[in-house]
């Protein structure tokens, strides 16, 4: 015999843009999509221990990866190893996990965990 009750869950209905406050929501009855700038610093790291994580609306995630693509450039300009002008910063390949810019990037040695959007 089942016995059943009924059960309050909790559900993620918005997620707000932590730069700008806005909602996330870009249709009414689908998922907020938001971008997660995320990282867990270990051993080594003066920030040893911290770890964060910020959502931005897609908005505020394009203006900061445009940001970071911008510090790349600046980064490597003067380099001639390098190639610092990549136009797909960041993108993954869909189904493969891979990211399209890997055999330009420098190997990271930090910990950042992940940007993404979902
Ligand atoms: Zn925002």
């Amino acid at each position: 015999m089942k016995v059943k009750t009924l059960k309050q869950i909790e559900l993620v209905t918005d997620v707000r843009c932590d730069v700008c406050g806005c909602s996330t929501v870009m249709a009414e009855g689908y998922s907020p999509q938001f971008g997660v700038l995320q990282a867990a610093w270990g051993y080594g790291s003066p920030h040893d221990g911290e770890q964060y994580e910020v959502e931005l609306c897609e908005s505020c995630f394009f203006e900061d990866l445009a940001q970071l693509c911008r510090n790349r450039q600046l980064h490597f300009m003067f380099s001639d190893d390098r190639d610092w002008n990549i136009p797909d910063f960041g993108l993954v390949k869909p189904g493969s996990g891979e990211r399209r810019d890997d055999a330009a990037l420098v190997p990271f040695t930090g910990h950042l965990l992940s940007v993404f959007i979902t």
